[in-house]
């Protein structure tokens, strides 16, 4: 996409949108004949009416995955076919890129300048990253004895329910049906109720890439009906959620309740950046810390929201970092220049809202933002937000924000910088910075978290796992090959030779 703003502007006036579940290759609404309403952050209007997908489309979807699971042209495919399929389907991604970045943009409130250069492009690398993949693995044979021969398999788990967040709409669902496609399984995808469209066109463009019918279905709704309809279900063998760590604990509830499937939660953070006195370049640790806590409005899972900081270098990189947050611009989505689109709802917006209050009540010193901004557009958009001389002990240094919202925490010793990462239920990310190597190995092992990123703030890319330790996260990994062995079953095949 040529990233002008007034092209941005004119190409989203023309989307069409998709507004239906997609079930067994087919558009279809909702039985009951009701839909949901989804807006767009950056003006609080509506945007368009969907299919609001309740048990009876969950039950739909389920049976159209089974049959065609049982039915094989998709779960018995030679893996080189499927990975032909997938990757026809990574170019009509590509082939509709411009389109799918706005749809997540209009929807989200994401800027354009991340969803076009980030997001999509990201989601595209990811499908075509697990197609490659899937005719190049290779099973085992145990070293048992000349009378046996024991292979060793891995098989698709079968009807596998996948439910998502709103924060990149696009790139979780890439996340969840790129392996679990690769690796053979029929997939039922719920979006989440305010980021249903990009995942629907989604699956369009899979079935005209040739992903056979009933193996890619999306069934929009919400979470208490659709969602927990795909988590009691008897005939879904995997749940693959990624959201709250509350709803995450819904998913073990109700499989307990249920037929025990499966399940992969990937789940919130409260992700330590800690910065140590002899950091490499503090106007560097100033960049990196200010895309972690501020990249997506910090509504993302891995954001850096402790900055943990070593007392004789903490003025010097706060003064950096409060100078460089001030040029993100906060504003229209569709602005190519904007860094910080609206926020997701206004409930959202005033929960984040919420915590500053708290934040400045407990005894933080709020050093930038804090406030509601471009009320006039209609849209949630909020300033970036810096707390000083926070304690590990205040409500904002302890629960999950996923807002742009960012606290300081000094300290002075290396063990103390250590108990100050940890002391969070999360452990999804963390990011160190020093010049010593030592130091680093040590840091890095010492703290409980899935990934930890050294002089940098990043998740690694699509060759890296991605979930959390402790309570961002449960049984399983995004992301890489090992994405893959959560979609799967181990077999043996013990054969009698003699
Ligand atoms: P959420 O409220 O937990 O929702 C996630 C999904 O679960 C949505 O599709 C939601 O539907 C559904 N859901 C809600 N209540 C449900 C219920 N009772 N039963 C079944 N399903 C239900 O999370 P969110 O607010 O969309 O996303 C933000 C959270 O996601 C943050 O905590 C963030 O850290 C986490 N996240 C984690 C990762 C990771 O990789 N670890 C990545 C991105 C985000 P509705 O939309 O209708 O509510
Ligand atoms: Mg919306």
């Amino acid at each position: 996409m040529k990233l002008k703003y007034s092209d941005v502007k004119k190409t989203a006036g023309k989307l069409k949108f998709r507004t239906q579940a997609f079930i067994d290759g087919k558009f279809v609404g909702a039985r009951s004949g009701q839909t949901f309403t989804t807006e767009n952050p950056a003006t609080g209007k509506p945007l368009a009416e969907i299919a609001a997908g309740d048990i009876p489309e969950v039950n739909r979807a389920v049976t159209a995955a089974r049959k065609a699971f049982d039915r094989g042209l998709w779960s018995r495919a030679k893996p080189g076919e499927r990975k032909q399929v997938l990757l026809r389907f990574a170019d009509r991604l590509e082939a509709n890129a411009d389109e799918l970045a706005l749809l997540d943009t209009l929807e989200a409130g994401k800027p354009i300048g991340d969803c076009a250069t980030m997001d999509i492009p990201d989601t595209i690398h990811c499908i075509r990253w697990h197609a490659e993949a899937i005719d190049k693995l290779y099973g085992h044979v145990s070293p048992t004895g000349p009378e046996n021969l024991a292979l060793i398999l891995r098989e698709p788990v079968g009807v596998v329910g996948c439910v998502i967040p709103w924060n990149f709409p696009a790139q979780m669902a890439a996340w969840k049906i790129g392996p679990a496609l690769a690796t053979g399984n029929s997939v039922v995808l719920k979006p989440a109720e305010l980021t249903s469209l990009s995942a629907i066109r989604m699956a369009e463009l899979a079935a005209e890439a040739g992903v056979p019918a009933g193996v890619f279905n999306v069934v929009p709704g919400l979470g208490e009906t659709a969602g927990q309809a795909i988590g009691r279900h008897g005939d879904v063998d995997l749940v693959a959620f990624t959201g709250s760590t509350e709803v995450g604990r819904c998913f073990l509830k109700y499989a307990a309740e249920s037929n025990l499937k499966r399940v992969i939660l990937e789940c919130g953070g409260k992700s330590p950046q800690v910065v140590f006195a002899d950091a490499p370049d503090l106007a560097a640790v100033a960049n990196h810390a200010v895309g972690a806590a501020f990249w997506n409005m910090g509504e993302n899972c891995s954001c850096g929201s402790r900055l943990i900081v070593h007392k004789n270098i903490k003025d010097e990189l706060v003064q950096r970092v409060v100078k460089l947050a001030r040029t993100w611009p906060v504003g229209d989505p569709l602005d190519p220049r904007t860094r910080l689109g609206a926020l997701i709802e206004k409930p959202h917006l005033e929960k984040v809202l919420g915590y500053i209050a708290a934040g400045r009540s407990e005894g933080a010193k709020l050093i930038l933002g804090g406030r509601r901004i471009l009320e006039r557009t209609g849209g949630y958009f909020m300033e970036v937000t810096i707390f000083d001389e926070v304690s590990q002990k205040m409500k904002i240094a302890r629960e999950e924000i996923f807002g742009p919202v960012l606290s300081v925490i000094p300290f002075s010793t290396e063990a103390e910088a250590i108990a100050l990462a940890n002391a969070t239920d999360y452990g999804l990310a963390a990011s160190l910075y020093t010049q010593d190597l030592n130091r680093a190995h040590r840091v890095s092992r010492a703290i409980r978290a899935g990934t930890v990123s050294v002089n940098c703030f990043s998740e690694g890319d699509i060759t890296t796992p991605f979930g959390g330790f402790k309570q961002s996260g449960f049984f399983g990994r995004d992301k890489s090959i090992w994405a893959h062995d959560q979609y799967t079953e181990l077999k043996t095949i013990w054969m009698q030779l003699a």
